[in-house]
């Protein structure tokens, strides 16, 4: 059986990296907040890093996070959504996380909305951007955003908070930079048209010092915290 043991020296380790970015960019000491992604990761896992005061998880499946939310069921936790959604298993999205992050299509946003219950404050949404052009499938088209923010925003039951990226892997920090610019830069033309969003999620293990560069406010970083995932879920 692992032992998560050095599980709190890494989150220590991550959120120094965050810190010295944070200032090497010039930005506020802890205008990036950290969400560990815990996909395919045990319970023992989530649990030791909430004992390292870690309090926002990431999950990308649906039928392994509800059972992880319902066992570890914490009012100080924030549960957030960050993989690929069907649009006939958004209910147990609507009805057990805070946020989601990989919202790219309208009839999934108008599923959630209609399926969150009422006793819950309205769901965080982040609108998943195609940053890479081809080599990505999963996002909104940039020049179709506009849309879909206007279309996300007049739903009741959801509260537009930002965008997501997940860009197509690159190595220096001036390539892994740009994506990230230009998600930035879509955000501050969304905010010129009426949709002020506080979030940008965006840098994994391996680009957040270069998302940070660019305006970050959220990294999901998973391998760096839990170690490498054994297999990838269908
Ligand atoms: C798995 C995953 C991550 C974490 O990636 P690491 O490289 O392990 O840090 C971040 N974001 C999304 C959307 C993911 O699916």
């Amino acid at each position: 059986m692992t032992s998560w043991e050095t599980l709190a020296d890494n989150l220590t380790a991550v959120r120094a990296v965050i810190a010295a970015a944070e200032r090497r960019w010039q930005r506020d000491p802890g205008s990036v907040a950290l969400l560990a992604v815990s996909k395919t990761k045990p319970l023992e896992a989530i649990m030791a890093a909430m004992a390292a005061g870690q309090t926002r998880f990431g999950e990308s499946y649906i039928q392994e996070s509800v059972e992880k939310i319902a066992r570890l069921a914490v009012p100080s936790v924030e549960w957030h959504f960050i993989g690929p959604i069907q649009s006939n298993k958004t209910r147990p999205i609507a009805e057990h996380f805070q946020w989601v992050h990989s919202i790219d299509r309208i009839k999934v946003a108008q599923r959630l909305s209609d399926q969150r219950p009422a006793n819950l404050p309205p769901l965080n949404i982040c609108l998943q951007v195609n940053s890479s052009g081809e080599a990505s499938k999963s996002g909104v088209p940039p020049e179709q955003l506009r849309e879909l923010a206007d279309a996300v925003a007049t739903l009741p039951r959801l509260a537009l908070r930002g965008l997501m990226t997940i860009p197509a892997p690159a190595q220096s920090l001036e390539d892994q930079r740009q994506p990230f610019r230009l998600v930035r830069g879509l955000r501050d033309d969304l905010a010129r048209s009426g949709h002020p969003l506080d979030t940008l999620s965006m840098g994994m293990s391996d680009d957040l010092e270069a998302a940070i560069a660019e305006g970050s406010t959220m990294v999901r970083i998973g391998t760096a915290i839990f170690g490498a995932r054994a297999t990838v879920k269908p």
